[in-house]
Formats: C-alpha cells, structure tokens, sequence
C-alpha cells in the first residue's frame, strides 16, 4: 500500500482542499492516489470535523500518506485580515482572500448557540442604497472553497462548531446560484460539516427564477425575503433590483418556493426612519402576503457611514410593529448584535478599501 502511495505523480497545480466535494475527494483517493475510499472520508473528518489543517497531524493515515498531501492538495483557510469583537459577543471578520480581495462575515453569539453570517461575493452588484457591500460595487463571485474556508475559519478562530449560517454578508447568493448551493451541499454532508438542513439560511433581495430553482433543489434550508417595502415605488427607490424583479414577480415565485417546499417564509424589513416605518406601511405590508406564510423579521436599520438614512427610535418602531401583529402577522424585532463594532456588512471592507 505504501509503495503505492509512492508511485503517484504530482499534479502541476495542487487541489483546493475546500473546493472538493465528497464525491470528488473519493475519486481522487481512489483514482490518483489508489486508496480505498474511506480515506477520503477520514480526511474530510480531520478538516470538517476536527479542525486540523495540518495534513501530517492526521494521525489515522499513513506515514507515506501524511507526506504526499501537503504535495498534492493545499488547505487554504483565508487569511485573517481584521477581527473586532463586540461587548456582547459578537465577532466581525475581514477576511484576505487568495487573490487578495477582501470579505467579510460576522459570528453572533446568542448564549447557548453561535450564528455564522457568511458572505457569497466579494462586493454586490444590486447596489441597495441602503447597504454597505452596495455601494462598494460587484467585484466577483466566491468560489464554493471560498465560502466554506470562510466559515470553517470562522469555528477554527472560535474554537467551537458553530450551529447555524446565514448567507446575509456580502453579496447577493441568489446571483452566485451554483457556488453557493454546491458550499450549502458541503456544509449539510455528514461526511464533511454535516449541519442540519433546518440551520441554513439564504437571504436574497428576490431573484424570481432562482428562488424557483431553489424551491426544485428541495434542500430543505430556509429562505429570507428581504422585501424592505410594501409596494413597488417605494421598494424600487430602496432597492434598484426590484426594477427588474418588480413585487408580484417576487411574491409568485415565493409562493411557489412555499407550495414546493413546505417551509416557513422568513421577510426581512430593514427599517429606514421617515422611509419605510410609517404604519400606512404596515397596514400595507399585509395585503402583499396573501396565500404565503410569513414570519416578519424587523431590522432597525444599522448606520453607514455617509448614508442619507437614520434608524427610527422606538416611538415610531414600537407602532409599527403593533400593527402588524394586531393583522396577525408573526413578527420580531431583531435583537441587535454587534452595534459597538462596524456590524453592517460591507462596512470593514469599505474602510480597508480606503
Ligand atoms: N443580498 C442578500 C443577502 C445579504 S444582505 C439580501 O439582500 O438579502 C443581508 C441583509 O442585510 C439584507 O436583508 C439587507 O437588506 C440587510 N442590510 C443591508 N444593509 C443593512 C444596514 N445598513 N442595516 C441593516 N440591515 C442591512
Ligand atoms: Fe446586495 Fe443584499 Fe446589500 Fe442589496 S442588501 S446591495 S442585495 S448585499
């Protein structure tokens, strides 16, 4: 068996640890490597599972084995730029990629549980005028391996599992469609990360066609709406996006996404003070969910620097909320996490890009 090990050529250019799926690490034990497939399986364990990107301190593998790796595949965690922790917990990453862009992501803390918010392009091309990552502009997508390593980089720095992801960093997921739903496919293999479906969330700013094809995948992960507006003109003023994808085009393929899958629609408001927070808008958010179920998530809306926006005070939130849930919409306001540090996305890369 060792001998064998011996005898493999080295590839002119070594794998991505992270960007291989199961199956394509079987192959490749099996194939270039001619071992048994389990190898691959222990290998995912020590990165997924482990946490050990030292392919030498794998000690279940073969001497031979242990010495070949390094050789043949590189485990490239990004590197860390930035990291602010807040009072609360909360932890904000800047992330170096292999290139040299920049992402982020931020890990809340919520006492017996840990929420990874991971990023899925570096930049976003939807320029909502509200968003950080927004005005920053569309520099590429992520690759699958990018948006893994960020997340695992993000336990390994903690030192424990963290129990759920988000995809609410940078960048619109929906836009990055097959990267991002091969990264979810990584994160959810038992094999490898092994999270539960029900602990994956993509949030998108509606993509009619993909949140179809997301409903036709039948992952079982959760989807976010962030709708932001009760009607168009205002929602096209927020959000340049919905131009294109106006409102009903977005509420059909949520009803298709809920008729196909079965799960609970989760809408996103972010609130603008004097923008979007007056209950004529409330009143008006609940004709817009007819044959859907909703849970409303209330955001106040998380300063940027130079933004013409503010965050409304409690006195005009509180109203709002109140009529939604006397309209029997299911609602929370988002406990805020991370307000001492620059929490919004987009706003660590901003600063180092300047
Ligand atoms: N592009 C996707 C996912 C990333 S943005 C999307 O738009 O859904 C994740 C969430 O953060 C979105 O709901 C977005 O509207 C919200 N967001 C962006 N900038 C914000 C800010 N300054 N304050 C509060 N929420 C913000
Ligand atoms: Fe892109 Fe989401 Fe920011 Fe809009 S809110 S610019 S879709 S990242």
């Amino acid at each position: 068996m060792e001998n064998a090990e011996m005898n493999v050529a080295a590839p002119a250019q070594k794998r991505g640890a992270f960007d291989m799926n199961l199956a394509e690490w079987r192959d490749f034990v099996q194939e270039d490597l001619k071992l048994p497939r389990y190898t691959a399986d222990q290998i995912c364990q020590w990165v997924y599972q482990k946490k050990v990107f030292d392919f030498r301190a794998m000690t279940n593998l073969s001497k031979a084995l242990r010495e070949r790796l390094p050789q043949l595949v590189d485990i490239a965690l990004p590197r860390l730029a930035q990291r602010q922790v807040s009072q609360d917990g909360t932890r904000k990453y800047l992330w170096r990629l292999a290139d040299g862009q920049y992402i982020e992501s931020v890990l809340m803390d919520h006492g017996n549980r840990y929420t990874a918010c991971i990023s899925s392009q570096v930049g976003c091309p939807l320029r909502c005028t509200f968003c950080a990552t927004g005005q920053q502009g569309f520099t590429r997508n992520l690759t699958a391996g990018e948006i893994v390593a960020h997340f695992i980089a993000m336990e390994a720095d903690l030192g424990a599992d963290i129990n759920n992801v988000v995809f609410m960093g940078m960048g619109e997921p929906l836009l990055n469609y097959d990267n991002v739903i091969r990264a979810v496919r990584m994160l959810l293999e038992p094999k490898m990360r092994g999270l539960s479906v029900r602990h994956v969330t993509i949030s998108t700013s509606g993509i009619p066609e993909y949140i179809r094809r997301l409903a036709d995948e039948e992952l079982g992960i959760y989807l976010c709406l962030s709708l932001h507006a009760p009607n168009n003109e205002l929602r096209s003023r927020l959000m340049p996006v919905n131009e294109k994808f106006p409102l009903p085009q977005v509420l059909d393929a949520l009803r298709y996404w809920q008729k196909k899958t079965g799960v609970r629609l989760t809408v996103e408001y972010v609130l603008l003070k004097n923008q979007n927070d007056m209950p004529e808008c409330a009143y008006e958010l609940v004709t817009l969910f007819q044959g859907l179920q909703v849970y409303v998530n209330l955001i106040p809306y998380n300063p940027v620097e130079g933004s013409r926006y503010s965050r409304p005070s409690a006195s005009r939130i509180t109203p709002f909320m109140n009529v939604l849930k006397k309209l029997g919409i299911e609602c929370e306001l988002r406990k805020e996490h991370g307000t001492d540090i620059d929490a919004a996305c987009g706003q660590l890369r901003g600063r180092a890009l300047n």
